[in-house]
């Protein structure tokens, strides 16, 4: 008498395991796929060969630059080896700039020079340089509230170290004196900025980077010291005599030219008009060779894609990995492209970029609708025995992302760890050497995860609220 009982409720149960498997929004069988990818990418994936071959054979790459132009020859190129149906560029605009030298020396009261570096776009000294005292300022803030007299006819010198952590949030709060300092003290009739260098080590190299230069009327030469010689000022400055700055600075200003996002597509067998766009930026800063900025970066996103073209069919819907071009000077091609793709940008159904080095991913942050966090849930199961945990809801997208998300574009960020990445971050010593194999191998299992099941899935996940 119990057996059949049994059995009935055996069948009941398996029946009602399928009725929620199906309510789920990601098939046991994708995951099963993605699995097996992410398993494969742990085993073979090789995007260090990607990044070593960027940075040996094209090296820096500053936007407009010939070092770009032959970073998005190499990009077509070795994207037509990884089995794209299409690839394809897309031309930019980018404003252009010329770096000469920049020299810095103390004239006053104890004679040494120093290392800096002009931050992006900075103008140019006058001929044979310019000379004047320092006016120390702990933060942009203080600059901001201080007096113009207090800084006129002085070089502005803002000594604000930044924190060190795995998530990068020193960043954002110590970036502000390179985005707006040089701004604001040339409002205030400085004659020039020099910035501690917006990182975390103390190496005897500035960090170079973008600021604001746009309606800047008189804009002053700007440069960033690197930390120890940020507290060599510091120091003389507290011997309370004044110091005498000298600064020869030689850049130039170009005409706007072009640049490109360079493109490769792998077509959705079922949907092909829907996107998931994956990315990374092929520009890099000129000192170094842009091995973790974001060299790592396009090697991740490059095999991923690699890995799903191999699989024996397409995914669902399209997969389209994109190389934004001039992101290091103001999301240029992130920009230019959500304007040329204005139509299409209902159809873009998910953005994720890559572009924090080459650290593990630790976290898994989203930005999705609230009825779609299950799928991140069910992604979840594969990516925690990569030694990931559950983010927030927060994602950006990364930085050529959030210009997607701005739209309305749901976005994932796959989260790396980023304790040491400011030590290297826009310095010449941004290199390959910094850059380890398994951890690569370690961030494409993720990728791939999440890049196939969203390319795959059977709904989509909806639009996220703009901000404004
Ligand atoms: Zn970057």
């Amino acid at each position: 008498m119990l057996r059949p009982l049994l059995t009935l409720t055996g069948g009941l149960l398996a029946a009602l395991a399928v009725v929620s498997a199906q309510a789920k929004p990601l098939s046991q069988e994708d995951i099963s796929v993605a699995e097996v990818l992410r398993d494969r990418a742990l085993e073979s994936s090789d995007a260090y060969s990607l990044v070593e071959s960027l940075t040996v054979e094209v090296g820096p790459r500053r936007a407009g630059t010939e070092g770009d132009r032959r970073a998005v020859a190499w990009a077509l190129q070795k994207m037509k080896t990884l089995g794209f149906d299409r690839v394809y560029t897309e031309q930019i605009d980018v404003k252009r700039w010329h770096r000469g030298h920049a020299h810095a020396e103390v004239v006053a009261p104890f004679p040494q020079p120093l290392v800096v570096s002009s931050l992006g776009y900075s103008v140019p000294t006058p001929e044979g340089g310019l000379t004047a005292e320092i006016v120390e300022f702990a933060d942009v803030e203080a600059l901001t509230k201080a007096s113009a007299k207090k800084v006129k006819g002085k070089i502005v010198f803002i000594n604000r170290r930044m924190e060190r952590a795995r998530t990068g949030e020193g960043y954002g709060p110590a970036v502000q004196g390179r985005s707006k300092g040089m701004r604001i003290a040339a409002e205030k009739g400085a004659v020039a900025l020099l910035l501690r260098s917006v990182g975390t080590d103390s190496d005897r190299f500035a960090h170079t980077g973008m600021m604001s230069i746009e309606g800047v009327e008189n804009p002053v030469p700007a440069l960033a010291l690197s930390a120890p010689d940020a507290n060599l000022l510091e120091a003389m400055l507290k011997r309370g005599k004044p110091v005498e700055v000298k600064l020869d600075v030689d850049n130039e200003l170009l005409a706007d030219g072009p640049s490109f996002n360079v493109i490769g597509e792998i077509t959705g067998r079922e949907k092909p008009e829907e996107v998931m766009i994956i990315g990374a930026h092929l520009d890099s800063w000129d000192e170094g060779t842009g091995a973790l900025d974001d060299g790592a970066g396009v090697a991740i996103v490059l095999e991923t894609a690699r890995l799903i073209a191999e699989l024996p069919s397409r995914p669902r819907r399209t997969l389209r990995v994109v190389l934004f071009g001039a992101e290091e000077i103001g999301l240029v091609g992130a920009k230019q492209y959500v304007e040329a793709h204005r139509s299409e940008l209902d159809n873009i159904i998910a953005v994720s970029e890559s572009d924090f080095g080459a650290g593990k991913v630790w976290r898994f942050d989203t930005r999705l609708p609230e009825n779609k966090f299950d799928i991140a849930d069910q992604m979840m199961q594969l990516l925690a025995p990569l030694g990931i945990e559950r983010g927030n809801n927060n994602s950006h997208g990364g930085p050529d992302g959030s210009v997607f998300v701005a739209q309305g574009v749901p976005a994932f960020g796959l989260y790396q760890d980023g304790t040491d990445y400011f030590d290297f971050h826009h310095t010449p010593n941004d290199t390959l050497d910094k850059v380890d194999p398994e951890n690569l191998k370690q961030n494409v299992a993720a990728w791939v995860v999440m890049s196939f099941l969203v390319a795959e899935m059977e709904g989509d996940l909806g639009r996220v609220p703009t901000e404004h």
